[in-house]
């Protein structure tokens, strides 16, 4: 029986897991829930999984009377000490941005295994995660779908070479969109992903290619591979979720359908496989499967995550990141027109200065210069 936390637990893939912890209560218990505002979201899951902890990072009017068996922390810091206070055996991070990397960190103090769904903590904090995880000899396990595919064809490595990753991508909603008409997008074509149901920022993340982009920086970081050697290849049906190639030009490739739970439930159980009740994959159904290149033109957010991590500048792929963050919001909040995205983060990595990252400050110290020149972009695209 394994102790987990859940920190994004009323999210895309924080429900998700609980779904799995559901059906095997015999392997997994929840012991602790945290959120940021869904109180009552958050309050149904404690209901039904009663952790020894729970945390809102926006404090809710009251607690009900029948929760106030768990301990409750609320602010900004609520999933760090509710880790301290429980000291699970895992954590799952699901939390969405950069606002997650304290709880990664925090994670890599008090447990014994970190489950790493929340890839910007990687792409901004990658060096402090993997040396932290390093020094606390935590393992990271990989829960982004194309990273956990990756994860299982290494494990028939050996110590062979690898020669390169090539993570797939669905191609978004827009991967036959011209130019003009991608830039006029709106939230709810935005919204229609293909194959995959996720939450919102994600979901704008994946049409922009952003996702791609930042997956490659998760890639470097968990593999330690170089930019050089991770290829990108546009795959519509999503039932190829990752390859690796070795030197001799064999590549092992991990198929399914797309279904978060098999990653999900992957890295809980690892080393062992948990069944979840999913679909199964269906050869002839499926029928074809297609390949092609990504294409920066149309996507200009692929090209200048790739950049961020080529420049060899730690403090790129932050600011990267934190316009991105402000230009998503934006655009989600009806602020902005798809378009705008790509446009703010360009001006941003314009201005960017680079800067030194050694501590976990330093990359709250550029994500909110990011923000700031994003926000300024902003006001000058409104005007
Ligand atoms: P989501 O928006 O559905 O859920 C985010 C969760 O984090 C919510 O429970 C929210 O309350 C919580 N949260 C936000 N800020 C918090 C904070 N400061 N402290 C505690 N909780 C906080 O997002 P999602 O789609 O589940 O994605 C979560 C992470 O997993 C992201 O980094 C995303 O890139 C990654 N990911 C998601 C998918 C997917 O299928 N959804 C696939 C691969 C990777
Ligand atoms: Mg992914």
């Amino acid at each position: 029986m394994r102790s987990i936390a859940i920190l994004g637990a009323t999210g895309s893939i924080g429900t998700q897991a609980l779904d799995i912890i559901d059906r095997h209560p015999e392997r997994f218990r929840a012991a602790v829930l945290t959120a940021r505002s869904d109180w009552e979201g958050l309050f149904r899951a404690v209901r039904k999984f009663r952790p020894q902890a729970a945390g809102l990072v926006e404090e809710p009017p009251f607690v009900p009377e029948d929760l106030r068996g768990t301990e409750w922390f609320f602010g900004g810091d609520c999933s760090r000490r509710a880790l301290e206070a429980v000291r699970p055996d895992d954590a799952l991070a699901a939390v969405v941005g950069v606002a997650g990397l304290d709880a990664v960190l925090a994670a890599l103090k008090c447990c014994r295994r970190v489950l790493l769904a929340n890839k910007e903590a990687l792409v901004t904090g990658g060096h402090l995660v993997k040396e932290l995880a390093a020094q606390r000899g935590v393992p990271l396990l990989p829960v982004d779908s194309e990273h956990s595919a990756i994860f299982q064809c290494l494990e028939a490595r050996g110590d062979n070479e690898i020669a390169r990753l090539i993570l797939t991508c669905s191609g978004g909603p827009f991967r036959t969109w011209e130019r003009d008409a991608i830039d006029r997008a709106s939230v709810s074509d935005v919204l229609r992903h293909p194959t995959w149901r996720m939450g919102s920022k994600i979901t704008v993340d994946c049409a922009t290619l952003m996702n791609k982009g930042l997956e490659v920086i998760e890639a470097h970081h968990l593999f330690g591979m170089p930019e050089s050697r991770i290829d990108v290849v546009v795959h519509p049906e999503s039932i190829i979720h990752s390859m690796v190639e070795f030197e001799d030009g064999a590549v092992l490739a991990q198929l399914g359908v797309p279904d978060m739970r098999t990653a999900i439930g992957y890295a809980m159980g690892y080393p062992e496989r948990v069944p979840y009740g999913g679909e199964r994959l269906d050869f002839a159904k499926v029928g074809t499967l297609s390949f092609g290149n990504p294409d920066p033109s149309r996507f200009p957010c692929y090209r200048l995550a790739r950049e961020a991590l080529q420049s060899g500048d730690a403090s790129a792929p932050v600011a990267l990141n934190g316009a991105n963050e402000a230009a998503v919001a934006a655009f989600l909040d009806g602020r902005i027109g798809f378009g705008g995205i790509a446009r703010i983060v360009e001006a941003v990595m314009n201005r960017h200065v680079p800067g030194r990252v050694q501590t976990a400050e330093d990359v709250y110290g550029i994500d909110r210069n990011a923000r700031r020149l994003a926000q300024t972009e902003i006001e000058r695209i409104l005007k």
